[in-house]
């Protein structure tokens, strides 16, 4: 029989992103009955965003992308989605959450609004606002229609995804210009070695990797948009796609007054200062630690749906290496946890195995190159021991 543990009111969870529909998928799987309601600012369909590259590759259409459409979800885990809603804000004496199709009470609330891309700071011109990004499908389906017929693409920002970004448009059969303007690529997460032999491998491939070289102005051009770089050069590309990480999206959780840092703040138990309010995936952070890896927010919702059934269950971080989608260079990441230490790379003539040791001199990441990403299940299993 299924476990019911809610009230007449709803669980209502905010987003149909990997996390928001992962806890779903994740309650329906725990036989959790009881009504729940999803609202999402986007059409609510289930994608994985990591096959927006491979779409980007294949020249995929948007719509092959989708997994199943909101009306699919909500027949299939008997929810009611309300797609293309946004949550506006929170009354959380009142148990309301506020939206453009009207006032929702709940019983729980869940808050799984993903990341946000950053924007260049400063970026002038007057094709400044034509700077495109890919963090979602209707960003994914607006590329594709800036990109049709054109090849020349720019990419602002070095980080893993403008990378992979850069790897697979070349692989498409586009000119790409892989801008940097610090001096390295993956600067928050990857030594000095790697990186070097990352921008090398891309530069083989065909990338014009350009270190050192912030664009400062995108203007309309007669052949295209003209980009200016900060050393005074110029450059007429088709497409600008601006690459340079995420941030939490906490806006909605700041508004009611839960606790936000990076993230939105939340224990073990993913509760935030709000005990009739939890937050997993991309949004929030658990003691300073973000969702950086989806086998993180998928064990989050597995233990949300046990706690929303009546169950204990507590988040328990596993060290997670994950494989960067780029043909030009395997290379697997590890990322380190928030400790002091140091980095210890060893080079060979076809790769490159760097060990993030603690103070202790003890293994706490790591980031493997070309042939050494075979080393990958070894060296998660001396950090899991
Ligand atoms: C191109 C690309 C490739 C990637 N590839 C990989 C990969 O290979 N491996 C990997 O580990 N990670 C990858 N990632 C990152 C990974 O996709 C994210 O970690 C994951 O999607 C985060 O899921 P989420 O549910 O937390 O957030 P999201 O997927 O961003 O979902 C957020 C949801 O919240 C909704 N929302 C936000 N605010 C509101 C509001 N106020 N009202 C209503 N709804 C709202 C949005 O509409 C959306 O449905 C990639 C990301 C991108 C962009």
């Amino acid at each position: 029989m299924p476990a019911t543990g809610m009230t007449a009111d709803p669980l209502i969870i905010v987003g149909t992103g990997s996390a928001g529909y992962g806890l779903l998928r994740a309650i329906r799987q725990a036989d959790l009955g009881g009504e729940i309601l999803i609202v999402t600012a986007d059409e609510g369909a289930s994608y994985s965003k990591s096959q927006l590259l491979d779409g980007v590759a294949r020249g995929k259409e948007a719509g092959d992308l989708v997994i199943a459409t909101a009306d699919q979800m909500a027949h299939r885990y008997e929810a009611t989605v309300l797609a293309h809603t946004r949550a506006l804000a929170i009354d959380r004496e009142r148990r309301v959450l506020l939206t453009s199709r009207g006032d929702f009470r709940y019983a729980r609330l869940v808050l799984a609004t993903g990341a946000e891309p950053l924007r260049p700071p400063v970026l002038r011109g007057t094709a400044a606002d034509k700077v495109l990004t890919v963090s979602s499908l209707s960003d994914y389906r607006y590329f594709r229609h800036q990109l049709a017929g054109r090849q020349r693409v720019a990419i602002l920002g070095g980080s893993a995804a403008g990378c992979e970004f850069a790897d697979h448009l070349q692989r498409a059969g586009c000119a790409v210009y892989l801008f940097e303007a610090g001096s390295r690529l993956l600067v928050e997460r990857l030594p000095a070695l790697c990186a070097s032999r990352l921008a090398q491998r891309l530069a083989g491939a065909g990338v014009h990797v350009l270190l050192e070289q912030g664009v400062h102005r995108v203007d309309h051009g007669v052949d295209g948009l003209e980009l200016t770089m900060l050393s005074g050069e110029r450059m007429t590309v088709d497409v600008v796609l601006s690459l340079q990480g995420v941030r939490p999206r906490t806006g909605l959780a700041a508004r009611a007054g839960l606790e936000v840092r990076r993230g939105i703040v939340a224990d073990l138990e993913l509760r935030t200062s709000d005990p009739d309010i939890r937050a997993l995936g991309r949004c929030a952070e658990i003691a300073g630690r973000p969702f950086s890896h989806p086998d993180d927010t998928a064990a989050a919702s597995h233990v949300l749906a046990r706690i929303l059934a009546g169950g204990r269950a507590r988040m328990v971080w596993a060290p997670r290496a994950r494989h960067l989608q780029l043909s030009s260079c395997p290379l697997v990441l590890c990322d380190a946890p928030p400790v002091p230490g140091e980095w210890v790379e060893t080079a060979t003539r076809g790769g490159v195995t760097a060990r993030y040791l603690d103070g202790r001199g003890i293994l706490r990441g790591f980031v493997l190159m070309g042939d050494a990403v075979s080393m990958a299940e070894r060296l998660s299993a001396q950090l899991a021991g």
